[in-house]
């Protein structure tokens, strides 16, 4: 059957219908659906099988999506989308989550340029509650970006706006201790990935839930300034993320809190050793919250 508007899946007893596309990711599309049962509106992730192979060997893609499965499902906060169901067929996997309306924060940046810091330091607060808790269960999202970010809702305060967030796509993510091997494969998004990430295959080292934190860290760079740390060709790129060689000045910064750029050069730290812990950021001066200044349009 095809994945399409007005298609359905799942088993008899508890059907699904495919409603209009949200989103879609290297290998996934993302709609909304309608649980016959009962009506209710939840997002599906649907990831065609035989496209799969194109992105690399699938054996590892397979355990990949398994792993996603298994690490939401273990996962249920206020901060993170939460895994419904799941179903599998010969070609299709379906993952059944809950609806974020909002869209994705990325679009968000974008529709304003960049976000105040006020509304910056909302989402940043709740992403620490939602990576927070991840990391206390042993999971590593590995891909922390505002494309993963999802928007449940908004409601004005300040002249600002209050953006409630909730992270997505684990489809990176890997569970950590307990025995389990550590973060050792290359993932995540080039933009955003930490040093420690690109050099791990030649080095053949690992690294562990500090990667979240340098995702963080772009992910505030972002809201702040409405554009990317790190950017360029693959090789300009990689080594730029190396040696931590992002800008803080400009016009797109000017007016910005100094305490602002302190919690992003901590977070932004080459060595994962020196980049800021949760508690380091829940005790940060500009995430404890003294006033912020109005933001300035560009
Ligand atoms: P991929 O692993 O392929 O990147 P994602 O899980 O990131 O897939 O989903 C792709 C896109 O679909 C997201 O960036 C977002 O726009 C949209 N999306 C994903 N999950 C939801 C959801 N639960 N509610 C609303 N939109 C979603
Ligand atoms: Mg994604």
């Amino acid at each position: 059957a095809e994945v399409a508007p007005g298609a359905r899946f799942g088993p008899e007893d508890d059907q699904y219908e495919i409603g209009k596309q949200l989103g879609h990711g290297a290998a996934s599309q993302v709609f909304a659906c309608r649980r016959l049962r009962d009506g209710e509106k939840f997002a599906v992730k649907t990831v065609d099988l035989r496209r799969l192979c194109l992105l690399g060997d699938m054996q590892e893609q397979l355990s990949r999506l398994d792993c996603e499965v298994r690490i939401l499902k273990e996962l249920r906060h206020e901060r993170i989308v939460n895994l419904e169901g799941f179903h599998k067929t010969d070609n299709w996997y379906f993952l059944v989550m809950e609806l974020v309306r909002g869209g994705e924060l990325f679009d968000v940046i974008v529709r304003n340029k960049s976000l105040s810091e006020m509304e910056a330091r909302h989402v940043f607060l709740q992403l620490l509650e939602g990576v927070g808790f991840m990391h206390s269960r042993g999971v590593i999202h590995r891909d922390l970006k505002p494309e993963n970010l999802l928007v449940a809702s908004s409601r004005p305060k300040d002249g600002g706006q209050l953006y409630d967030v909730k992270i997505a796509d684990f489809g990176l993510s890997k569970t950590i201790g307990g025995g389990a091997s550590l973060a050792r494969t290359r993932v995540g998004t080039p933009q955003y990935w930490a040093p420690e990430v690109l050099d791990v295959q030649k080095r053949g080292g690992s690294y562990d839930h500090a990667a979240d934190f340098w995702g963080l860290g772009a992910v505030l760079f972002v809201m702040l300034c409405g554009r990317y740390p790190f950017d360029g060709q693959k090789q300009a790129l990689d080594e730029q993320i190396r040696t931590a060689s992002y800008c803080m000045s400009g016009s797109r910064w000017r007016g910005i809190s100094e305490a602002a750029k302190s919690l992003v050069r901590g977070l932004l730290r080459v060595n994962p050793v020196d980049r800021l812990s949760l508690e380091e950021c829940l005790k940060h001066p500009w995430v404890l919250g003294q006033p912020l200044p109005p933001k300035t349009r560009l």
